[in-house]
């Protein structure tokens, strides 16, 4: 009976971290219990990528990324070579997390950010190379992340690089650029924060069929497990506020957004 319902699909998640990684039986167990049957395990450094990867190789409903995250300093720099190489291996389907995060500056000028900035357009370049999607992280960096991205699309020719922003927590206008720009947006716990209410509005007005849910644990656990380690299994509740914003049934948005992610990162379960 339960096997007929819609499955979930958590779009971006870090089991490799420590504090998820020893409990993964656990966590996968509990992802069966709420019908949240694929993950995809997000790579935040070059060191890190093996330990992702491992998950995905070990696991038929994990897949993995590769890629280093902006906020990574004194962390290996990643050559176009190096993510071609690794987009190449059985079981990654994204380049990143990537982009630009402007938040902690840590008394620099978004000037001095221009490592950052190269180090997205190396992504970019290697989701283009490997016709991989990209996973963006956009922190108080929109503006100079949609420059980017739309800069380098001149390069390589409109609607070649697809991707996700992840973890969306920008305004309508973002929103729409990302959508003219072909990609996905993929909500997170905040969703579900009764503070968040201007990122409601948004989530009201993006398509459906653009939608992706993420839990991006450990972190942002969503209402009614706000404050603790977050776990892919709790996508469900990001769903379920997604589902409210938009007035559609719990089923409707499972197959939405699971089918959203098979589009995007064209993997299914059995493959
Ligand atoms: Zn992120
Ligand atoms: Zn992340």
């Amino acid at each position: 009976m339960a096997a007929c319902k819609p499955l979930f699909v958590d779009s971006h998640c870090h089991l490799s971290f420590d504090g998820l990684h020893e409990r993964l039986p656990e966590l996968r167990a509990e992802m069966a219990r709420n019908r949240v049957d694929r993950a995809l395990c997000i790579c935040t450094t070059l060191e890190e990528f093996p330990r992702v990867h491992a998950l995905a190789q070990e696991h038929d409903n994990f897949w993995c990324s590769a890629g280093v995250h902006p906020d990574n300093e004194g962390v290996q720099e990643p050559g176009l070579a190096d993510l071609l190489a690794l987009a190449q291996l059985p079981r990654v389907v994204a380049i990143g997390e990537t982009g630009l995060d402007y938040y902690r500056l840590n008394g620099r000028s978004i000037e001095d950010m221009a490592w950052q900035r190269e180090r997205f357009r190396t992504h970019i370049r290697a989701a283009r190379a490997s016709s991989l999607p990209l996973v963006i992280h956009t922190r108080s960096a929109s503006e100079d992340t949609l420059a980017i991205l739309r800069d380098e699309a001149r390069q390589g020719g409109p609607g070649e690089v697809r991707g996700v922003f992840h973890c969306f927590t920008e305004t309508q206008a973002v929103a729409e650029a990302a959508l003219d720009l072909g990609f996905y947006i993929s909500f997170s716990g905040i969703l579900s924060f009764r503070n968040a209410t201007e990122l409601q509005a948004v989530a009201r007005r993006v398509p459906l069929d653009r939608c992706l849910i993420e839990t991006d644990s450990p972190y942002l656990a969503p209402v009614p497990h706000r404050g603790k380690t977050n776990q892919p299994a709790w996508v469900v509740h990001v769903a379920e506020a997604l589902a409210q914003l938009q007035g559609q049934s719990l089923d409707t948005v499972a197959e939405a957004t699971s089918r959203n992610f098979e589009r995007l990162f064209n993997r299914v379960l059995e493959s």
